[in-house]
């Protein structure tokens, strides 16, 4: 057999004519030098000797160095040319959807082949793999998935994993599961990848294992904080250094705010403002010289492009932002500058997770001379993608960063400052082909306070998905697994995610899966969100939820442009009868793919404030969501049958409460305005954007909602209005049995709150409901 799969092998990689002359065209040729002038290609002979005596090797090398794009090459081509006569299978992991997707096209194209056949991808939505794919890219979250149905990578002859330094939970998730793998799997191989960052930290977990260091070249580069850059336009400035003790008071990552952080931006502003910078307008002087440490100037870094497009030194400018909502109110911004927005004098880009192929490859061009090339960019571009005529780096010295609070059980999404390596690695972004200049938006005293490393993220993430995920693959104790990883989790966080699995029903008493917690499992997607496609799917009311889950998944749709802002909120208000902003998104759904049948669908964007791109990303993951619901039989081809109560909006309300329960805060009218309490937290308050935030009049006593962000208070993002029995009933795990336990809760919360009304609300239901179980 083995002889036969090896002739089958060898036969699907022989290469078609078209592609050997390609290789000899000059076009080829080119490609081939340009592959060896990489510091990888160097050692290519000690890469494979190592992995053919190791189980485990790591592999670290600076950024660009041809880590991800030249060892799997290596690997395939010498399993080519062995006659060892096993069949390869390489699958190569990517911390995000976007590099998997660039560096397999990139891996085709150095090959002269088309995507899919010898070099494929697979993303969530999307996927190009063939027969004959040796070499799959896939996101770390795609291979968890695939271990739910074959826990040992049956076939598969060497997992590659990329960027671990990133240490995303799912790829330290992987790491643990793999080393425990490995033992049962004599012919696997693991190939950790890893920028110039801790990698004996990997080496150690791996018993030893060896590091393969690839030298780079890199080239000086200019260093600039923020005094010195003011000081670079030819004024002085001194910063005063009286700030030293602030590194130990202002803890980073950890997100504790701390007086001393005023103080620190008030003595850096003063000291900014004690600088000369009279040649400018009053105005402009205001806003280049406030440094606050919770914004990023955007006229700062506008003065700064300008500043470098006249420089004589040709090279690109990449720009670090923190998401994806300040790219894009940044290149409004410069598109509206008489030189920044001349697309004969500057090609602005953008490079973040969601941009599309096109943009992508836009990247990686090559620019006329006379014109400059500006990258604004998350920190994607850190490590994962390389752009090679980059000379100028601006740092804002953020990340958006999901943290996690276990004390109070809240997740964050707040712009956080980045560590010490992360500004490294951006510095370096710069240095590559060339000496290259850096201008950190910060003071130097700041960075002195950056944490040296970034915290892993199983340390600061909820784990409700991850160790729904353990269960599922039948881990045994999740805290005896995870204590087995390479940096363990805080057990209060183990311990508040089981308990999150108890309350919703997706574990028993006894840590066992339920029969709901297996369907979860196989859902790619947060169990709440997944619990309301159940439950959709079960009470036939699937399609709305299909809608707002989607939703939830990708970023909200309504637009809220600052200028038009009162315009933007009258065109989302049209969509809010009901007193939710779930079942506002499912009216703007419906009358999007209306429009969108007749072709009208960008225009009704326009006309609503709607995103054009979000809506047409909310329309493919809904049916790609509904084609997993098929792929594990909770809904069949009959339309019929998990749709017959689609339009009942309350039952629908029902089961959003079942998804976002136990995130519920109490609704109190007083003296014409809101009072919103949750559990946890006290006074909380609903973001603007929430249709809940209109109309201080909410006819319910409960909120359900998906997201609560701490900014200075507690906001609630998108809400549902919800009355008591329906949190009664539908709140926490269902089985009628049970009810005294629900009352038990729902008075445990009314009592929390302590509302009279809500008492006696309390005592009717619980007549009602006693009668009912009687009869
Ligand atoms: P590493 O993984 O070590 O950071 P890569 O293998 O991603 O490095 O990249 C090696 C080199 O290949 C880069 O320096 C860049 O010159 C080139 N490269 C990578 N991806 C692309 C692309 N999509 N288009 C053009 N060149 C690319
Ligand atoms: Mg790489």
């Amino acid at each position: 057999k083995s002889v036969l799969d090896n002739a089958l092998w060898r036969r699907s990689m022989h290469l078609s004519t078209e592609q050997q002359a390609w290789q000899r065209s000059s076009e080829g040729q080119k490609m081939l030098e340009f592959r060896r002038s990489l510091p990888a290609y160097k050692e290519k002979d000690a890469i494979l000797n190592s992995i053919s005596k190791n189980k485990v090797v790591i592999i670290s090398g600076e950024t660009g160095c041809g880590k991800t794009t030249q060892v799997p090459q290596f690997i395939l081509e010498s399993e080519i040319n062995s006659l060892r006569g096993a069949t390869c299978s390489i699958i190569c992991t990517q911390p995000r959807r976007i590099s998997a997707m660039s560096v397999s096209e990139r891996i085709a194209t150095e090959r002269g082949e088309k995507l899919g056949e010898n070099v494929g991808y697979k993303v969530r939505l999307e996927g190009k793999k063939g027969r004959n794919t040796h070499m799959l890219f896939c996101t770390s979250g795609i291979l968890l998935r695939r271990l739910l149905v074959d826990g040992d990578l049956k076939g598969v002859t060497h997992v590659i994993m990329d960027e671990v330094h990133e240490r995303g939970i799912d790829e330290d998730f992987l790491l643990t599961f793999m080393k425990e793998l490995l033992p049962c799997r004599p012919e696997l191989k693991l190939v950790l990848m890893s920028a110039t960052i801790n990698a004996e930290i990997f080496s150690s977990y791996f018993d030893g294992a060896p590091i393969i260091q690839i030298p780079g070249v890199t080239h000086p580069v200019h260093t600039y904080f923020l005094e010195n850059i003011l000081e670079s336009t030819g004024y002085r400035l001194t910063v005063d250094n009286q700030i030293d003790d602030y590194g130990q008071a202002w803890k980073l990552n950890k997100q504790t705010p701390n007086i001393r952080k005023s103080q620190i931006a008030s003595a850096i502003e003063e000291a900014l403002r004690s600088a000369d910078y009279s040649e400018y307008s009053q105005q402009t002087q205001d806003s280049l010289l406030c440094w606050n440490p919770d914004c990023i100037n955007f006229n700062l870094i506008e003065y700064l492009l300008c500043n470098l497009c006249d420089n004589e030194k040709p090279g690109g400018i990449l720009v670090f932002m923190t998401g994806w909502d300040d790219i894009i109110s940044l290149k409004e911004k410069l598109q509206a500058h008489s030189v920044l927005g001349d697309p004969n004098r500057v090609l602005l880009l953008t490079c973040h997770g969601s941009m599309s192929s096109s943009e992508q490859r836009l990247i990686f061009e090559k620019v006329d001379s006379g014109v400059r090339k500006i990258v604004l960019a998350t920190n994607i571009a850190e490590t994962s993608i390389t752009i090679d005529d980059l000379v100028f780096v601006i740092d804002c010295g953020k990340a958006k960063e999901a943290s996690y609070d276990a004390l109070n059980n809240t997740p964050c999404l707040l712009p956080s400052w980045i560590s010490k390596v992360s500004a490294k690695q951006r510095r370096g972004r710069s240095g590559r082909v060339q000496p290259g200049e850096c201008f950190h938006l910060y003071p130097r005293c700041v960075y002195d306070a950056f944490a040296d490393y970034q915290l892993p993220k199983i340390l600061r993430a909820p784990l409700q998905a991850l160790c729904l995920q353990m269960k599922s693959l039948k881990l045994g104790s999740i805290s005896g697994f995870l204590s087995r990883a390479l940096q363990s989790p805080e057990s209060l966080a183990v311990q508040n995610a089981i308990e999150y699995l108890k309350l919703i029903g997706a574990l028993d008493e006894n840590e066992n899966l339920t029969i709901l917690g297996g369907y979860l499992a196989m859902l790619p997607m947060e169990p709440k969100h997944g619990k309301m496609l159940v439950m959709g799917a079960i009470l036939s009311c699937l399609d709305p939820l299909l809608t707002i889950v989607a939703g939830l998944s990708v970023r909200d749709p309504f637009l809220a442009p600052l200028e038009i802002k009162e315009l933007a909120e009258a065109a989302k208000a049209q969509f809010s009868h009901g007193f939710s902003d779930h079942l506002a998104l499912v009216r703007a759904y419906n009358g999007w793919k209306i429009a969108e049948q007749k072709r009208n669908g960008y225009k009704y964007c326009w006309k609503n404030f709607l995103s054009p791109q979000t809506m047409k990303a909310i329309d493919s993951l809904r049916r790609e969501f509904k084609s997993v619901l098929k792929s594990i039989c909770l809904v069949d081809n009959k339309a019929s049958s998990y749709n017959t109560y689609s339009y009942d909006e309350n039952l629908v309300r029902a089961v959003i409460c079942s998804g976002l329960y136990p995130g519920v805060c109490s609704v109190v009218h007083r003296d014409n305005s809101l009072s919103l309490k949750t559990m946890e937290d006290g006074k909380v308050f609903l973001h603007s954007k929430s249709v809940n935030a209109r109309d201080s009049k909410i006819p319910y006593p409960w909120l359900v909602f998906d997201k609560k962000v701490k900014v200075n208070s507690v906001y609630l993002q998108d809400s549902t209005a919800v009355s008591d029995s329906m949190l009664l009933l539908f709140g926490g795990s269902i089985s009628i049995g049970d009810a005294e336990g629900h009352m038990k809760m729902l008075g445990g919360y009314l009592e929390f709150f302590m509302e009279p009304a809500a008492a006696i609300i309390y005592q009717t239901i619980k007549r009602e409901l006693d009668e009912l179980l009687q009869s």
